[in-house]
């Protein structure tokens, strides 16, 4: 899935204000869900000194249950449930939603909770530390300025702050400071997000609130939202402002449309890196352009699952289009809302979609090629990872 965050705000509901009932799970996605690895434990070949590098997971879409509710009894927020296991199907995936849209609305209850800078400050800070127990050795973590301002009238620029102000506490630690000491690069960095659905007006916000961060780990520019009906070619101008302002650019595309939408990506866009991008499987003349430019994909299985852009995971087009020479990485999107962690991501792509031991190094090493950090830093990573 993707930053898919938000409303229109000018074309009203399009499924993402309102909290969708949670359905009953079939007998399929119980089968599903109960195929899922224990979290947490990387498949044994991945045990190899090499860094695990993550890129495309979404902070807005990755808020702890238990911080929901802290946040929502002292916000004083009319949430939909009040104990853990009754929220958990307001917030969490328990059956494969219909569409990317359908998927969107798994982030309404988040945004809720969203309701002053402390909040969101919070909710950054816990996902480095959570990104730290998972042993993620450097993450790219994205978000949308306006999807998270919002719904409680906040600055997205108050927001980039705020968030930024959360990633420096959560690596304030002896051991975090001991790490970039050492000459390994801070454990996160920050990707703003133009989220297509609220409009290209919004979007020259968007750019311009992740520009203000820009000095304080913002490093890259997105685009997510609502693929199908907000094409890139829209962006196109907000792109080339924020190569020239120095951020790189990143593209969800091929997700939730086609190919086209990933050739635009890379050719209109000038995207480095495609979120998704799995749609180029439908197109051998998209597939041939991502592997002669050596672009590499974002793939996030279970979202994919999740927001039914592959059906299951024997049909993920992973395998096929490493096949081609496309080169690929392997990501969680959404953690809370999918129930899962980069670990997890791994296992089933070993122990589910055909990838070798082989594909999986090749997935850890591309990540961390084609991370945003510098050569030294990288080097750093690869010598001083154990
Ligand atoms: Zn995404």
């Amino acid at each position: 899935m993707s930053t898919r965050q938000g409303s229109d705000s000018t074309t009203s509901a399009r499924g993402f204000e309102g909290i969708s009932q949670p359905l009953p799970a079939t007998r399929a996605d119980a089968e599903f869900l109960s195929s899922r690895s224990a979290p947490g434990t990387l498949p044994g070949t991945m045990r190899n000194g090499f860094p695990l590098v993550e890129l495309h997971r979404h902070l807005d879409g990755n808020v702890r249950l238990e911080t929901v509710l802290d946040l929502g009894r002292s916000r004083g927020v009319d949430l939909p449930a009040d104990d853990l296991e009754s929220l958990r199907p307001y917030v969490q995936i328990m059956d494969r939603e219909p569409d990317l849209v359908a998927f969107l609305q798994k982030f309404a209850v988040l945004r809720q909770v969203m309701t002053d800078y402390d909040a969101v400050r919070r909710i950054a800070r816990e996902n480095v530390e959570d990104a730290a127990a998972e042993r993620i050795d450097y993450l790219e973590l994205r978000f949308s300025p306006w999807f998270m301002a919002e719904a409680h009238g906040l600055d997205p620029k108050g927001v980039v702050e705020a968030v930024c102000d959360g990633v420096d506490e959560a690596l304030s630690t002896d051991a975090e400071r001991a790490r970039v000491a050492a000459g390994l690069p801070p454990r996160a960095r920050l990707i703003g997000i133009i989220s297509r659905n609220f409009g290209t007006d919004i979007g020259w916000i968007e750019l311009e609130a992740a520009l203000a961060g820009k000095d304080r780990g913002v490093v890259a520019l997105d685009l997510a939202g609502d693929e199908a009906n907000y094409p890139g070619s829209l962006f196109v101008d907000h792109f080339e402002q924020a190569r020239d302002a120095g951020l790189r650019t990143i593209a969800h595309a091929g997700e939730a449309d086609g190919a086209d939408s990933v050739r635009q990506a890379v050719l209109g866009l000038k995207a480095e890196r495609i979120g998704h991008g799995i749609r180029a499987i439908e197109d051998p003349a998209a597939m041939a352009l991502l592997a002669e430019r050596e672009i590499p994909l974002e793939i996030c299985p279970t979202s994919n699952i999740h927001t039914s852009a592959v059906p299951t995971l024997s049909d993920h087009p992973l395998r096929a289009l490493l096949d081609h020479g496309i080169r690929a990485t392997i990501n969680t999107d959404d953690p809370s809302i999918s129930g899962i962690d980069l670990a997890h991501e791994y296992r089933i792509a070993h122990e589910e979609m055909g990838l070798s031991d082989q594909d999986l190094q090749a997935c850890q090493k591309t990540a961390l090629d084609t991370a945003f950090l510098t050569p030294t830093e990288r080097q750093a990573l690869l010598t001083q990872t154990t």
